[in-house]
């Protein structure tokens, strides 16, 4: 008989598993229970369309049975099974596991992490057995083959008599007690029934185990042993449940297992509709992103029944991008159950499912916002940054729907805010919804237009994400208030005798300004007294036209924007600083040095606003000469 080696990557995976002191190495149960359930699910869904299959719902089953004598385990269920072939692809490698994929791609070191994370499905089993049997016969296929292994020392594979017809049945030989760790208790009947409860009570076949009942009589000292066999599961998935009959623990516990998270949801919502369409559906919102979440990789998609069969595996029409985080399970007896994918994007109920979910997603983080803020933050700071893609790639379309659910850094106490907060503190006489950029809230509160807005008693939202001003110019306004940079041209924040004397000053240093201007007049389209500043000289400040500094920064950083835009840029001068007398002396008596100095002052400007200076050596040279003066 030859013996075959496991591809190297499955044997890497098999020898943590044989040595993993993981703790919860019950686990390899619900795997086991789950794939029987998978080949089951594939052969009824067979059964469905193609008469000749000859089953009905009620045949299939999943058995387990223990031999105390023999330490063994055995899984048997009459799915799909596996031929020859399958047997070498998929138990004699892992290589289409993705979360092994993962485990290589990231090296997450020891081994805890991955099955915690994922579980490693089938060779889970080589934590608790010291030799695993797999004897299948695939529907449609006459022969048997049964492969087996010790996982050490490779496997083998050959033709073999399995009498009860289609399916597979593993057997696993447990490995020996040791002082740590009991394997026996996997051949308790108590113990496996709590397993199963624990894990698989919602698999939707029975799993069936012959139970031993000891019965005592009153006028007997002998017991009464009978044996039985019983339904371990109840069969019910969870989303056909009552609310009222699940705890917490019940919701987070079939998360954690259907979508092999390692951490708690964030929270569930269990909805159930009846009427035109009927429909129950249990979704989530995951604590954390997917490794891929923020990549084209990711599949957004809910998990599609039809009257508790699964028709599909990730349906993206079910769920918005905004909401492309959320997992989950819909089940409708409304859907027809061959429907193709192509059919289904057109599918009325389908649509208004998603209509549905929607509203209960958005409703469900509002609640969670209102009732468990320091929750929702930890949510937002996750996912929020979709919530403004939705806003922006939608042209406006979703902002209703998701402008409430936004959340921005602010100079109020230096926490998050969302808008409806913002504007319930709004000073009586501010006009606007000010907020200002840069790449991290350290950098905004050193800008200059700042200081002034602040000191009139506004806050300013912090817009420390490339997109946020990008949505921000979508949504435009929020409850009629307008939203503006603080380095917009104008920012309205003068009363009007302060105008007056700044439209005079301006007017009484007309022709310097345009003389600086001038001198720097590819880089700026003006030079202007500043409104804004209190301390600072100078600032950069948008000029009228479509594309903002900061939109400047963020376009010409992608890679993929070969043709750089440019903002209207203005270069603000405080009337209240030295610099402006000095300046004023100069525009008199030395124009080369004014020149000099109104690049200086552009290039400064330049540098507290996060961009950098287009010529270094002329302004080190500039800086040399000032101070060799
Ligand atoms: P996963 O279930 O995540 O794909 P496993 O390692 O658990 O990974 O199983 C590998 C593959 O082996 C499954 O995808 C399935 O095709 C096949 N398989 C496992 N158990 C059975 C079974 N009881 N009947 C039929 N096929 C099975």
């Amino acid at each position: 008989m030859e013996t075959k080696q496991f591809k190297a990557e499955s044997k890497r995976l098999l020898d943590m598993m044989i040595n993993s002191i993981y703790t919860h190495k019950e686990i390899f149960l619900r795997e086991l229970i789950s794939n029987a359930s998978d080949a089951i699910d594939k052969l009824y869904f067979k059964s469905l369309t193609d008469t000749s299959v000859g089953m009905n719902k009620s045949d299939f089953a999943i058995n387990l049975a223990v031999d105390k004598e023999k330490r063994t385990l055995t899984i048997s269920d009459n799915g799909i099974g596996m031929t020859e072939e399958d047997l070498e692809n998929n138990l004699g490698t892992i290589a289409n596991s993705g979360s092994f994929a993962f485990k290589k791609d990231n090296d997450l070191g020891d081994d805890v992490d991955i099955i915690g994370q994922f579980g490693v499905g089938f060779y889970s089993t080589f934590m608790v057995a010291k030799e695993v049997s797999v004897v299948t016969k695939a529907y449609g296929s006459e022969q048997a083959y049964e492969w087996r292994s010790n996982g050490v020392d490779g496997y083998t594979v050959e033709p073999c008599e399995k009498p009860d017809g289609v399916g597979s049945t593993i057997t696993l030989t447990l490995k020996d007690d040791t002082d740590d760790e009991k394997y026996s208790r996997y051949l308790d009947e108590m113990q496996i029934q709590s397993l199963v409860k624990k894990y698989s009570d919602y698999i939707r076949f029975p799993i069936r185990m012959e139970i031993e009942h000891t019965h005592y009589h009153d006028d007997s000292d002998e017991p009464e042993v009978h044996k039985a066999i019983e339904t371990l599961n109840s069969m019910t998935p969870i989303w056909k449940k009552n609310k009222n009959e699940l705890t917490e623990e019940d919701y987070n516990n079939f998360y954690v297992e259907k979508f092999l998270d390692y951490e708690q949801p964030i929270t569930h919502i269990h909805s159930k509709n009846e009427g035109i369409c009927t429909y129950d559906a249990l979704l989530y919102v995951p604590a954390r992103a997917p490794f891929d979440y923020y990549s084209k990789d990711y599949e957004k998609g809910l998990q599609l029944y039809s009257s508790g069969v699964m028709i599909m595996d990730k349906c993206a029409d079910l769920l918005p991008d905004y909401f492309s985080f959320v997992k989950g399970v819909v089940d409708s007896e409304d859907l027809s159950l061959n429907i193709s994918r192509e059919l289904l994007q057109h599918d009325r109920q389908l649509k208004m499912i998603e209509k549905n979910l929607e509203k209960a997603i958005k409703n469900e983080l509002k609640k969670l916002l209102k009732n468990d803020r320091e929750k929702y933050e930890k949510f937002f700071k996750v996912f929020g940054l979709q919530f403004k893609f939705g806003i922006y790639q939608s042209y406006g379309a979703a902002n209703e729907m998701l402008q409430d659910l936004l959340m921005f850094p602010s100079s109020f106490e230096g926490k998050n805010v969302t808008l409806d907060e913002y504007v319930e503190r709004m000073k009586e006489d501010q006009k606007y919804i000010f907020y200002a950029c840069g790449e991290s809230k350290e950098r905004i509160e050193m800008l200059p237009q700042l200081e002034k807005v602040k000191e009139k008693g506004y806050e300013v939202l912090y817009c420390t994400q490339d997109i946020d001003e990008f949505c921000l110019k979508v949504l435009i306004k929020y409850k009629d208030k307008e939203f503006k940079s603080i380095s917009d041209a104008d920012l309205d924040l003068d009363t009007e005798e302060e105008k007056e004397q700044a439209k005079k000053l301006d007017e009484e240093n007309k022709d310097m300004f345009t003389f600086m201007q001038q001198a720097i007049s590819d880089k700026v389209k003006t030079v202007r007294l500043s409104k804004k500043l209190k301390s600072h000289p100078v600032c950069l400040s948008s000029d009228g036209g479509p594309i903002t500094i900061e939109m400047e920064k963020v376009l010409n950083a992608m890679p993929q924007n070969n043709e750089k835009v440019k903002a209207e840029k203005a270069l603000e001068i405080n009337p209240e600083h030295a610099i402006f007398t000095k300046l004023k002396t100069l525009f008199d008596t030395d124009k080369d040095k004014l020149t000099d100095y109104t690049k200086l002052l552009y290039d400064q400007a330049l540098l507290i606003e996060g961009l950098s200076i287009e010529d270094p050596v002329e302004f080190a040279n500039l800086v040399c000469g000032l101070m060799c003066d």
